[in-house]
């Protein structure tokens, strides 16, 4: 399709034009169909009537073009598109895509990936004939333009490039599983683009590739079919809720674009970039009736080139104007999404130099139709919603249908019109990001080959590949320069002058092997903002954050990322690697083996795999001959040498063969018998859990609240239960008593041929009883009896709330905003197993964590010490002078003991005596991590008011019984990004049977 095929498609426009006699000012292809086409008269009928007024439609969908050779969506469903009372499994929206392949060469469907049950996912393009025969010429193309140092960043070559290549729209439905319209929206709008003779159809097709995934979360589709089908056959019922979506994450698939943890995105990212799209357009159900959240609210990502915000400005506000001048209702592009975020699935094309956007349309969570009434701020006129949604109104899935098509096929429309800008824009973007170090920098990010956590740094570099970032390893030491800071001027001369700091650094040296990730390749960008750090200020205007504030993988991961400015980096050598080398394996002679612990989650796999093998932990630093080894060392015995290196190559992990025993105190670490388990509230939180401990192959027992309150004895089979975050702020009752009981019908989650794509990850015949009393008895038991229990925010709260935990409070702080941000904290006991591995300072996610407090004295607040408390009262003298009483000489004022914020104050003689709430030593809480001070919290994104949290415990360990309970106040586990905290939850693991190693109980 080079310049004759272009002219040749504006000659038709012309002929169109021609025909219909309507003269267009801005030169436009009017919208609505060809007279010359007959329709499809029965379709078209029922898309009339499944409409409920008439301006929910458009004149590009209120018919159907007929084809002869070409199947509508009816055959497949029965119906049209958007029929009340269908939902297509995702196999029948495949069937149908390859019955429009079968019938038509202007559609071809691709398979891209299989999900991580191993349904199916697809990709199908539309285009004309020609376009979808030249798929390969263009591709080659588009790949110039995605990637100009193949042309030399050569403007006049790219130009041509421009005026030849046709652009890829890609287009992405039901990520969200409740929201359930796009697919047949996107059977319908399919065969329009295939099928219509109309000019401003034609024109999408001959002059875009229109690339569609019509089911994103294959998995959770299915599931919800089945729910609407049972919802069909039990009209009278309540219906469950869709408890699980994909086999891990809920609505946190859209959250996954920047870890790449889910098939999804794996799967829709490698299609965007291997088709070298402009747009990816991904479709959403949560806001009447059209907005078009590209263009959102601020503070924008501060990483997408300002080229793209034009286009996302340009084509929203188009579509508004379009959409309304068809008189539909309710479409609108402002609204309170901020840009911030690059985690949303959309966000993979803003990161890779394409165009994002996102549609939020309305929805019933089904195919009924019903009556919706808004609330005020959703039908309310603003600014930027001049002509808002009705405030009630009878709403149906057609008429959702209606939308999504509408507003697709006006933005295929403008953006075939516009398309040699976009596509220069495309190339324009691409060649900024290769120009970013001599531009605004930086020059690279380097990985120090001496970092200690190799495997955590391989996790870390193969996010960067999944993101088809270019990765370099140097073949040689090399040193650049750090970048000059500037002094800050002193407010005000200084009282006492400390001393002279000695001068900063102005070099640093990296040795050879290290990682270097180069800012002169086309995705400099995404691995910028994963690597770079984010700044939330407090003042922004923007008070609710949507997501998260922080993502710094550096700091997330707990690796080494260095931001190198000097440009001089480039030209260090190098060679690009497409894989980490393997590395790990045995040294040394002897048949004792070392493995150092630097909190690597590959350590449990290691331990797992070695399951016959006797792996001691150090509980003391030691050393052999002058190597160093640190506290929580593996020494393992009972295993062949070849079978030690073939499990720590395949780790990455090293171990060093020991002649002959160090002289250390030591413990065993064993593979404990693990519960993992979740409610039927909600499976958001837990899933991220599920995932990681499967991708380290730490096996455990999934189970519900209800199904671990009937286990007669949970000693007799777990040692440890991991009870991950409920979410929605679940508390005490909801866990304790689910949903309610007194009314209504059970709701099943189970596989039946009804519903057979239920239950298959876990199952019950009613999701409403919560743990009961019951459960929580034998939690109780269970940690008594010498079970250790972990907890993290709100079942740690709950953990508290049972009384499970002596001496420890949690509080909250209304001033307090630490919005999904990165803090500071800091290792408070580090001969604690827990503590096993890890550095005095770790980073740490944090959504407002609950403030925990510590105390010696069972149900007592904790006495505020500090200045405030300790200044003199009123009196005679100066500020320093005792006071004094008339007619008796002064008393002497005993010390107080100073105590921090986090340490446990030991009773004072008097809460000593004859005192039955005095915690004894041994059943005291031990502080393993509290957060930083005040002014080191904020690491990344958003803190403020984070001196109510500042100094407070983070991870505490309280004996109970004979067992433990272990709180989290930060997010040990999340969306696939904390892997510097994953080792805290995994040390609880394999020490769970001797975590009182390195207690001190003693009363100072
Ligand atoms: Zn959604």
């Amino acid at each position: 399709m080079g310049r004759p095929q272009y002219l040749r498609v504006a000659l038709l426009a012309f002929a169109a034009l021609a025909t219909c006699g309507i003269s267009l000012a801005d030169g436009d292809t009017q919208p609505g169909r060809d007279p010359k086409q007959p329709i499809d008269e029965a379709y078209t009928a029922k898309i009339r009537k499944y409409t409920t007024q008439p301006y929910f439609s458009s004149p590009l969908v209120d018919y159907l073009p007929a084809d002869k050779n070409v199947p509508t969506p009816e055959v497949v469903l029965g119906d049209v598109a958007g029929a009340p009372g269908i939902l297509p499994y995702a196999e029948d929206v495949y069937k149908y895509m390859r019955l429009l392949e079968k019938a038509t060469p202007r559609v071809k469907v691709f398979s891209i990936g299989t999900t991580e049950e191993g349904r199916e996912m697809i990709a199908v393009a539309i285009s004309s004939e020609a376009n979808l025969k030249n798929l390969e010429q263009n591709r080659e193309r588009l790949a110039k333009l995605a990637d100009p140092r193949t042309i030399q960043l050569n403007d006049a070559e790219a130009d041509k490039l421009v005026a030849e290549a046709v652009p890829v729209y890609y287009i992405t439905g039901t990520i969200h599983s409740v929201e359930t319209g796009a697919p047949t929206a996107l059977m319908e709008l399919a065969y329009r683009l295939a099928v219509d003779e109309s000019p401003y159809i034609s024109d999408i097709r001959d002059g875009v590739i229109t690339l569609i995934t019509p089911v994103v979360e294959v998995d959770g589709r299915d599931r919800m079919v089945d729910l609407y089908k049972w919802h069909l056959a039990h009209p009278k019922d309540f219906y469950p809720p869709l408890i699980y979506w994909g086999k891990y994450v809920v609505h946190d698939n859209n959250r996954d674009a920047m870890a790449v943890t889910l098939k999804l995105t794996e799967n829709v990212l490698n299609t965007y970039v291997g088709w070298d799209a402009q747009v990816l357009h991904d479709l959403h159900e949560s806001v009447p009736y059209l907005y078009d959240n590209t263009v959102g609210d601020g503070p924008y990502n501060a990483w997408v080139d300002p080229i793209l915000v034009d286009e996302w400005q340009m084509i929203g506000a188009r579509n508004v104007a379009d959409m309304t001048k068809f008189g539909m209702p309710g479409v609108f592009t402002h609204g309170d999404f901020d840009t911030w975020s690059p985690g949303y699935l959309m966000f993979i094309a803003a990161m890779h130099n394409g165009i994002s956007r996102l549609y939020e349309t309305f929805g019933n969570g089904g195919a009924d139709t019903r009556e919706r009434t808004l609330e005020p701020d959703e039908y309310s006129r603003t600014w930027y919603r001049a002509n808002p949604p009705l405030p009630k109104t009878l709403w149906s899935q057609r008429n959702n249908n209606n939308y999504e098509e509408t507003g697709l096929l006006t933005s295929l429309h403008f953006f075939e019109q516009n398309k040699r800008l976009f596509l220069k824009n495309f190339y324009l973007k691409s060649k900024r990001s290769i120009q970013k170090p001599a531009e605004e920098g930086p020059a690279a990010y380097v990985l120090p080959s001496d970092d200690p956590r190799t495997t955590v740094q391989a996790d870390l570099l193969r996010v960067m590949f999944k993101q088809h970032v270019e990765v370099s390893r140097a073949t040689s030491a090399f040193t650049v320069a750090l970048p000059v800071k500037k002094e800050k001027k002193p407010a005000k001369p200084a009282e006492n002058e400390e001393k002279p700091k000695p001068p900063a650094p102005t070099t640093r040296s990296f040795p050879a092997g290290s990682y270097v990730i180069r800012m002169d390749q086309p995705y400099s960008r995404v691995a910028d903002a994963l690597l770079d750090y984010q700044y939330w200020s407090p003042d922004d205007p923007q008070k609710t954050p949507y997501d998260d504030t922080a993502w710094t993988f550096g700091e997330l991961f707990g690796v080494q990322v260095a931001r190198v400015t000097d440009p001089k980096v480039l030209t260090v050598p190098m060679e690009r690697v497409t894989e980490i080398p393997a590395m790990g394996g045995v040294q040394g002679e002897g048949t004792l083996f070392a493995v150092e612990n630097h909190a690597e989650p590959a350590l449990a796999t290691l331990r797992y795999r070695l399951k016959d093998a006797n792996i001691d932990a150090a509980e003391e630093p030691f050393q052999v001959a002058d190597r160093k080894f640190g506290r929580g060392t593996f020494l393992i015995r009972g295993v062949s040498r070849s079978d030690l290196d073939a499990a720590t190559k395949s780790l990455g992990l090293r171990a060093i063969a020991l002649a002959s025993a160090p002289s250390v105190k030591t413990h065993p670490v064993r593979t404990p018998r693990i519960a993992l388990v979740h409610t039927w509230l909600s499976t958001q939180a837990e899933g991220w859990w599920r995932l990681a401990l499967d991708n380290l192959k730490v096996p455990y027992d999934y189970m519900s609240t209800q199904a671990l309150a009937k286990i007669p004895d949970l000693n007799a089979r777990y040692d440890v239960i991991l009870f991950p975050p409920v979410g929605w702020n679940a508390g005490l009752t909801n866990i304790i008593d689910g949903l309610p009981m007194s009314w209504g019908n059970p709701l099943p989650w189970l596989n039946t041929p009804e519903t057979p794509n239920l239950g298959k990850i876990d199952s019950t015949t009613d999701m409403r009883p919560g743990l009961g009393w019951e459960g929580v008895a034998k939690l109780q038991s269970f940690v008594a009896k010498g079970g250790v229990l972990l907890t993290a925010t709100d079942t740690s709260q709950f953990a508290l709330s049972l009384g499970m935990a002596n001496g420890v409070t949690a509080g909250s702080s209304e001033k307090m905003k630490i919005v999904g941000a990165i803090v500071g904290t800091r290792l408070v006991d580090a001969a604690s197993p827990i503590a096993y591995g890890y550095d005095e300072k770790i980073s740490a996610y944090c959504d407002n964590g609950p403030i925990f407090s510590v105390n010696s004295l069972l149900g007592s607040r904790r006495r505020h010490l500090g200045p405030d408390t300790n200044t003199r009262p009123t009196g005679r003298g100066t500020k320093d002078d005792p006071d004094f009483v008339i007619g008796r000489p002064a008393a002497e004022i005993p010390e107080e003991p100073e105590r921090e914020q986090w340490e446990l104050p030991a009773p004072t003689e008097e809460q000593l005596d004859n005192n039955p709430r005095v915690i004894p030593p041994t059943g005291r809480a031990r502080v393993i991590l509290r957060y930083a001070d005040s002014k080191d919290l904020l690491i990344s994104g958003l803190v403020e008011g984070g001196n109510d949290i500042a100094q407070h415990p983070a991870v505490i360990d309280v004996p109970n019984g004979s067992g433990h309970v272990i709180l989290f106040s930060i997010e040990p586990i999340y969306r696939g990004e904390t892997e510097n905290t994953y080792s805290l939850v995994l040390n609880t693991l394999l020490n769970f049977d001797s975590l009182n190693a390195g207690r001190k109980n003693a009363d100072k």
